[in-house]
This record gives C-alpha cells, sequence and structure tokens, in this order.
C-alpha cells in the first residue's frame, strides 16, 4: 500500500558513468518503506496517482528549484573519532594514531562521553545526506549500543563494528583487548547484543566484524574474527593496505601483502568492505577481485595519510565493487559531498602526477558522475542493500537539496555536476530513510 508519494526532479546512478534524470516523476513508497512504484510524467495516471496522494495528505512536493537524490553511503566511519574531526591532520599516521586517535577512543570506556558525542555525530551524517553508515566503533560494547540506539532514535540506517586490537606491540596498554579470547569474546557478546537492540525495528542495526587493521590484531585474533563473520554470515570491515608502512608491516611479520593476510585468516570476502587500498599490487587487485571484496574509497583522508591516491577507474574497469567513506577523522568532513570533489580532484592527480619526478598514470581521471555513483550505487553494492538507486524494490532513501545557482541552459548532466559542486550542508533540505522524513 502506497503510503508516501514523493514528486519532482530526481537523479540516480544506472552505472559508473552513466546517471538518469527523471523529471517531475512520482516516487511511490509502501509501508515498508520501499519504493514500490516510479510513475513518469508520461505515465496515463499520473494526474491520478498525484490527486489521491494529495487528498490522502501523502504528497511531498520538492520545491521549485529542489533535486531528489539517492541518500548518500557512507563506507567508512569512526564514530569514536567525531570530536578530533579537523585535528591534528599534519601529523603522520602514527603519531596521530598514538597521541590523538588512542587516547579519545579509551575516553568511550564512560557510556557517558558516548552519550554525549554520538547524537551530534548522527545527525550531523544526515544534515548531510548520507542515509546509511558502516561505523567503526571502539573496543567498548557498552558505546556501540548507545551508537546503535542514536541511529534508531534519529532514523540512520546503520552497520556498526565492535573493534578488535590486542597486539601488545602496536597498540597501547590503555586501549586494546588484553587477550585474543577477549576480543573474541567481546566480539561475540556484541553481535548477540546489537541484534536483541535491534530486534523488531525497521532499521535494525548490523553486526559487522571489525579487526582494527593486521597491525592492531594477533594472528589468533584473526582467525578467530574470519570464523565468527563465517559462522554468523556477517559483513566484515577494515583497512587494506593504506599507507606505505601497512604494506611493508604485513609483509615483515607474514612475508605476504595484506590483501593476502586478510584472505588468509578468512577475512576477504564477498561480504567485506576494506577501507583504503592505495598500495594494491595487481596481484593483490585480483585477489580483491576474485573474492568480491568491496573498497571504500576515502579520498581527504587518503590525502592525508594514504601514501597514495586509489586508482578507482581501473578498479570500476574490473568490475571490483567500489563506495566512498569520509573516514572520520582521518578525513576532516562528514559530508560526502566534499568526498565526491575530492575524489575527481584526487583523480586529476594521480592522472597528472605531482611534479617531474612523479609522472602520472593515464586515463585516471574520473568524473562527477562516477563519483556519483560511488556514493550512491557503489555504496549500495558493497554492502548487499536495496540503497543508493532510485527504483522500485528499492529502499526509499533520500535526499532532497536546493540548487544554488541555476542555469536555464544547462542540460541535465551539466546541472547535475553544478549541483554535485555546489552543494553543502545547508542545501540538503530534506532526508528521507526508509520512507520516512527524518530531517
Ligand atoms: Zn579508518
Amino acid at each position: 500500500m502506497t503510503t508516501r508519494v514523493i514528486q519532482g526532479d530526481f537523479y540516480t546512478a544506472t552505472g559508473p558513468t552513466t546517471v538518469e534524470l527523471h523529471p517531475q516523476a512520482l516516487i511511490c513508497i509502501d509501508d515498508q518503506g520501499m519504493i514500490e512504484r516510479i510513475v513518469e510524467q508520461s505515465a496515463t495516471d499520473y494526474a491520478q496517482v498525484v490527486q489521491h496522494a494529495q487528498q490522502a495528505d501523502r504528497l511531498l512536493k520538492a520545491a521549485d528549484g529542489q533535486v531528489i537524490l539517492p541518500g548518500f553511503v557512507d563506507l567508512h566511519v569512526h564514530a569514536p573519532q567525531w570530536p578530533n574531526a579537523g585535528l591534528a591532520l599534519d601529523l603522520p599516521l602514527e603519531d596521530w594514531l598514538q597521541h590523538y586517535t588512542f587516547p579519545l577512543e579509551a575516553k568511550y570506556c564512560d557510556p557517558a562521553f558516548a552519550s554525549q558525542v554520538y547524537p551530534t555525530l548522527v545527525k550531523e551524517l544526515l544534515n548531510n545526506g548520507t542515509t546509511t553508515v558502516l561505523f567503526f566503533g571502539t573496543i567498548h560494547n557498552q558505546d556501540n549500543l548507545i551508537l546503535a540506539q542514536e541511529c534508531l532514535k534519529q532514523g540512520l540506517r546503520s552497520l556498526i563494528g565492535r573493534v578488535a586490537m590486542d597486539n601488545p606491540d602496536q597498540t597501547p596498554e590503555y586501549y586494546r583487548d588484553h587477550s585474543s579470547q577477549a576480543a573474541l569474546a567481546d566480539t561475540e557478546a556484541f553481535i548477540r547484543e546489537l541484534t536483541d537492540l535491534g530486534r523488531g525495528e525497521p532499521l535494525a542495526p548490523t553486526p559487522v566484524i571489525t579487526p582494527r587493521f593486521v597491525p592492531s590484531c594477533t594472528d589468533e585474533t584473526l582467525a578467530g574474527l574470519g570464523q565468527l563473520a563465517r559462522h554468523y554470515d556477517l559483513p566484515i570491515q577494515s583497512h587494506l593496505s593504506e599507507s606505505k608502512w601497512e604494506h611493508q608491516y604485513a609483509i615483515e611479520r607474514f612475508g605476504k601483502h595484506d590483501a593476502e593476510v586478510l584472505d588468509q585468516f578468512g577475512l576477504l570476502t564477498d561480504k567485506a568492505v576494506m577501507a583504503h587500498a592505495t598500495q594494491l599490487t595487481a596481484a593483490d587487485q585480483q585477489l580483491v577481485r576474485d573474492r568480491s571484496t568491496a573498497l571504500a574509497h576515502c579520498p581527504i583522508s587518503n590525502v592525508y595519510f594514504g601514501s597514495g591516491i586509489m586508482p578507482v577507474k581501473t578498479l570500476l574497469h574490473d568490475q571490483i565493487k567500489v563506495g566512498l567513506g569520509t573516514d572520520i577523522s582521518g578525513g576532516y568532513s562528514p559530508s560526502l559531498y566534499d568526498n565526491l570533489r575530492q575524489a575527481v580532484m584526487s583523480s586529476q592527480i594521480r592522472q597528472d602526477g605531482v611534479g617531474p619526478e612523479s609522472a602520472g598514470v593515464d586515463d585516471s581521471r574520473i568524473s562527477m558522475k562516477t563519483a556519483f555513483y560511488l556514493a550512491t550505487v557503489g555504496g549500495g553494492r558493497s554492502l548487499h542493500l536495496p540503497i543508493g538507486e532510485i527504483k522500485p524494490g528499492f529502499q526509499a532513501d533520500l535526499q532532497i537539496v536546493q540548487e544554488r545557482f541555476v542555469e536555464p541552459t544547462d542540460d541535465s548532466s551539466n546541472r547535475l555536476e553544478r549541483l554535485l559542486y555546489q552543494t553543502h550542508r545547508a542545501d540538503v533540505k530534506r532526508v528521507i530513510v526508509n520512507g520516512v522524513i527524518v530531517k
């Protein structure tokens, strides 16, 4: 049964370089929050559907100069790092972790701190047009559950991982799992607790197996997490070959590349989303492709810490799933709009190089359409969820955006490009998740 109809111009990506505009279409949403039908202006019953919706007070019409887009999917957010967003980004990764990130994450042993931080984070993500987020939490189950409750309360679709990190060589004494058994037992407890919390909720958060990254975990923990992922059939998230240091670390400890290590422990699966992947060799890429693992491109963060730029165009050409992430707080911005723009800019740098001694890589440049695809369709496919597209059978996760500059001579392609370059938080006027208006 149709419970809401949204009327307006909408854009939806149909492939990595193709986007469709549907002018003044009707998006009909059922009582489960799914898009049940798209009624184009040319449909014979268009006027009738509008009239029925109006009479039942179920019509939401985008105002003049507003455009409807799919809600964005953020594949990489460290929820506890939100208070540090925009701090210490001039430090090397190791110093940033030891002096800023670990001390902050440790503060979440106090649930009051989580209760103070998470409402503003969830609100900020929604206000920027993001409707689904794949979160890293902390090692503290209680605060991860506070994050889950806040997502439910504000209507953000979420997947949440309890971070596992027990390697004494790579984690501080004050913030680590004190044994592999503890890391695995707490992870399993979190899976149960989160499942209980979400029971019966339309936006029930999904638990995610979350080794922080290979260096943070002992072999026993990596192996145990792989078994838990298989046993509970859960998504996995971690970092993959983010920096030269991480890439080299795996070689020194295991005599193989990061991707091969994750694979050895059953952590490189079709349900895994691995962040960054700036240092992959051709063989690593082939392995990621063979395992159907998704990659989260975090272009702002990579400029600070990635030691490189992900070859997005090549990966998409090779049919590897790629989405976009803000990587709060390795990235300073909670906005995927900022990351769309940086994805395009970084691809230009990859193409052109950075100076006389650094040649660029041909055919690296991506368009804003591709960046839009990453933030919507790419994210949805990476998570195996029916999100990121406006079409029947998909969740009604949408944003309504005010155009800042309208140029009457723009064709539909230029109009979208201009919109994606110009949109800021204040221009995101409405956000709808699962058919419910949350902003
Ligand atoms: Zn990260």
